[in-house]
């Protein structure tokens, strides 16, 4: 048998992954899907928020890689800079945004400043800013589409000679001794010598079939879409209260379409994807306390979305190999991996053909950080 990799899931990370070793002639490439379509996953509830305002070297990095990506492929992903504000309530939080700030330009992020309240007035006209101390600002951060994204990955995946295959689930990892030898699925067994595991929130339970424990939990976040009862002050941005995670932005293209979110902490682990209409309420309240012009909005239900966060315990992404030899990971994303996508197959690629990735240390997102206990940290999760 010549080489032959599977990855398994077809949404953005995967068709990220297949892209990248296809780009490279890496042997015959495998899709496996168990839906009959792609995007029935997180990537097909994602609204494509991408942003370089991150705490940790690393998510920084890897958006810097992604949006440059995003401005120079030769497919339309949607790419539109229409800037991310985290707004503070405390002088802890905009010490630290401050901190972040500094950092982000260190590393080459352009574009960010930090900005004091009647600033952010100005940006936001109409947003109650009374108990808001200061923010940050970054102008190229912004709004792609998600299955444009994923999409265009497909398209020059196959072209490179990757294929997909739909309405196939695979149910488990074969190995023998510690390298992987194929995969069950329900179309029977697939011979392989390298597996990509690209499950998003259902990673966990496909790696405990190899012997492999992936802490990645599931957790439902659920979008509000709601049309707005007045005009939305002009190029709105993504606007973020760095507290509560609370987050407003206007629907791409739309003046008075807007969508709310936060991460609620009464959610638990869960593969629920239903909307609840008492969080609808609560983020509804929430709005319209932070913004006159988010009050009265009438819920669009039918543009609600439900999805599933794929979280690790530090909120970073795992990606790379492990003891089983032929086993990766690209996973967990808790929240970005639309937006990580680029760097996740180029890294996947390089680690997989080169034994490393060489364009972007990508170590620290290594599956052993849990057994030596280097956990990253990042506040900014949203
Ligand atoms: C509401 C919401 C909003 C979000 N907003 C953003 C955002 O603004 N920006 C951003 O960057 N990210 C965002 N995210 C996160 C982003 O959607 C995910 O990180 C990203 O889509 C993960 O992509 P993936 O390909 O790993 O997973 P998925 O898109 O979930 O794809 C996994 C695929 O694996 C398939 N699969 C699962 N099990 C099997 C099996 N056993 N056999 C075969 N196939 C299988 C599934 O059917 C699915 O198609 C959001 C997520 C949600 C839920």
């Amino acid at each position: 048998m010549n080489s032959r990799t599977v990855i398994i899931g077809g949404g953005v990370v995967g068709a990220s992954v297949a892209y990248h070793l296809a780009e490279r002639g890496a042997g015959e490439v495998i899709i496996l899907e168990r839906e009959s379509q792609q995007g029935m996953g997180s990537t097909g509830a994602a609204t494509g928020g991408i942003r370089a305002q991150f705490e940790t070297d690393i998510n920084i990095q890897m958006s810097l890689y992604s949006v440059d990506f995003f401005k120079s492929i030769g497919f339309d992903c949607g790419y539109e800079p229409r800037g991310y504000l985290f707004f503070a309530t405390t002088v802890e939080q905009f010490a630290y945004l401050t901190a972040n700030v500094a950092k982000q330009k260190s590393l080459g992020v352009e574009g960010v400043e930090v900005l004091d309240c009647s600033d952010i007035r100005k940006l936001v006209p109409g947003m109650n800013c009374d108990d808001i101390v200061g923010g940050s600002f970054g102008a190229n951060d912004g709004f792609i589409n998600p299955i444009a994204v994923m999409d265009g990955f497909t398209r020059g995946a196959l072209s490179g000679g990757a294929q997909i295959r739909l309405n196939v689930r695979v149910s488990g990892i074969e190995c023998s001794g510690d390298k992987v030898k194929g995969l069950r699925t329900d179309d029977g067994v697939v011979e392989c010598d390298k597996v990509v595991i690209c499950t998003g929130a259902w990673a966990r339970d496909l790696a405990a079939t190899a012997g492999v424990d992936l802490p990645v939990e599931p957790m439902r976040r659920q979008i509000v879409w709601a049309r707005a009862a007045r005009p939305l002050p002009e190029m709105l941005p993504m606007v973020i209260d760095l507290g509560t995670g609370f987050h407003f932005r206007p629907a791409k293209g739309s003046r008075d379409e807007v969508l709310f979110a936060y991460p609620d902490p009464d959610e638990v682990r869960s593969f629920e994807r239903t909307l609840v209409p008492e969080f609808v309420a609560k983020i509804c309240a929430t709005a319209a306390s932070r913004a006159p012009f988010l009050g009265e909005a009438e819920v669009m239900l039918e543009k609600c979305r439900v999805g599933l966060y794929e979280n690790t315990p530090d909120h970073h992404a795992i990606l790379g190999g492990c003891d089983i030899d032929g086993l990766y990971f690209a996973n967990g994303f808790s929240g970005h991996g639309v937006m990580h996508s680029p760097a996740t197959g180029r890294a996947l690629a390089e680690i997989m053909l080169d034994g490393g990735a060489k364009f972007l240390d990508v170590s620290c997102l290594s599956i052993d950080r849990f057994k030596t206990g280097k956990l990253l940290h990042e506040t900014a999760f949203i």
